[in-house]
């Protein structure tokens, strides 16, 4: 989300007559979006702002320092931008206000929330993959989540405007359409004029979209009308990453997650059903308050249970203002590392395992870009796994039909079978 909220906001400045910079010295504006859902990034975001004043110090001509997202929208975050001197201060639900806020030319803080935000339909990128934002907030309230004080209750965005979105990225070439929310599966809920969002799902599809996406779900939300709507498109594939987060009841309580671990386990015998190459990525956050030895087992147990193809996992961020914050005293650190250590070698067995089944199979590739070694093209087939393809026969960014020859747990290596689309050189 942050990324196409950053790309929304270039946009608009891009349309103030802005011109990008790649460096600190060639700018007199910078603007850094923030996260606030961990304590690292704010850590990040405060030791860049301290090298953003000291340029601010240096500078004879005017310099402005933004700062935009969701530690923008926090009382946090104002201490913060306090603290380093920043001039744009702009909550998640404010960043629409860019121009307005860069014309002024001085301070310009709102926190506010504002439902034009979502009439904004950013340029399409340069790009093959571009995402597009649904729904924004959230209605459930996680106790470890600051979400809901950052970015609102949930609001869906009329459905023509995402249309409309979809295909102007489908008239500039794009190819993959990433659909965003915090909670993607309650969209419309509140509104019934809109489709829910297994509607949603084929009416976006019909539009011509070759490689559809969505993230994240919810659990409680992942309604069988999805699961149909998932089986019955085949732009969408078979990838679900479907955040489980424990796999402990006591736990899952105690994070006012609302499902708990027999109702994950059903929803995933339904994908299973319904998708026979399911590909499933997960959330986990270990060492959660009071998370004992015996609930970890439990989440290690679920693990061998699902064989998830990858993960996020975290160790639990204690994050002011949220409600496991207030309630709950943290863990030794010591204790949380040494778990998630255990899991990521669980987690690196399952990918591997999952990985090797797709050797030998021929999948679709999608090249945005340069490998991170020169050798290599780097790309992600229609499940979302990682494809690295000998360089050579790579004339560029585009789709490739790929045959699988080898796998890892991060990442399956191919041999181009076949270019099926090689994007221009624009
Ligand atoms: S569903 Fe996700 S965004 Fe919403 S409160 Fe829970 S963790 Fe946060």
């Amino acid at each position: 989300m942050n990324e196409y909220d950053s790309h929304l906001v270039a946009s608009e400045l891009a349309a103030e007559g802005a011109i990008f910079v790649d460096s600190l010295e060639q700018a007199n504006f910078v603007l850094v979006n923030t996260c606030a859902v961990r304590g690292k990034p704010v850590e990040k975001v405060k030791s860049l702002l301290g090298k953003l004043r000291k340029e601010k110090e240096r500078r004879r001509e005017p310099f402005l320092i933004g700062m935009m997202g969701c530690l923008a929208s926090l009382e946090e975050g104002r201490e913060i931008a306090e603290h380093f001197g920043v001039d744009v201060l702009l909550g998640a639900g404010a960043i629409h206000k860019i121009a307005e806020a860069v014309r002024s030319a001085g301070r310009y803080w709102d926190q506010g929330f504002y439902p034009e935000l979502d009439e904004i339909i950013p340029q399409p990128p340069h790009s093959l993959s571009a995402y597009v934002t649904l729904i924004r907030g959230c209605d459930h309230h996680c106790t470890y989540c600051v979400v809901p004080r950052t970015r609102g209750p949930e609001i869906s965005r009329h459905p023509d405007l995402i249309l409309r979105e979809v295909e102007g990225l489908l008239e500039a070439g794009v190819i993959e359409v990433t659909l965003l929310g915090q909670n993607v599966n309650s969209y419309g809920k509140n509104d019934p004029a809109y489709p829910d969002f297994a509607d949603l799902i084929r009416q976006v599809a019909a539009l011509g979209v070759r490689r559809l996406r969505f993230v994240t779900s919810h659990p409680m939300n992942f309604s069988d009308r999805i699961i149909e709507a998932i089986a019955e498109t085949s732009a969408v594939g078979q990838y679900v990453h479907l955040p489980v987060q424990s796999g402990s009841d006591r736990i899952l309580r105690r994070m006012a997650r609302e499902y708990r671990r027999d109702y994950y386990l059903e929803r995933v015998e339904k994908l299973r059903q319904a998708l026979p190459d399911l590909v499933l990525t997960t959330d986990v956050i270990v060492g959660f308050p009071g998370e004992t030895e015996e609930d970890f087992q439990q989440t290690l147990e679920l693990y061998d249970q699902v064989g998830f193809d990858s993960a996020y996992m975290f160790i639990y961020s204690a994050r002011p203002g949220t409600p496991s914050y207030e309630r709950f005293s943290d863990m030794p650190r010591e204790v949380k590392v040494e778990r998630l250590e255990r899991l990521i070698e669980k987690q690196k067995e399952w990918s591997l395992r999952r990985n090797q089944a797709w050797v030998g199979r021929s999948v679709e590739v999608l090249v945005r870009g340069p490998g991170r070694e020169e050798d290599w093209a780097l790309g992600h087939d229609q499940s979302n796994h990682p494809v690295l393809l000998p360089a050579a026969s790579v004339p560029g960014p585009g789709l490739y039909r790929a045959r699988i020859e080898q796998a890892s747990p991060h990442m399956l290596f191919g041999q181009v079978e076949e270019n099926l689309l090689v994007a221009e050189a624009s």
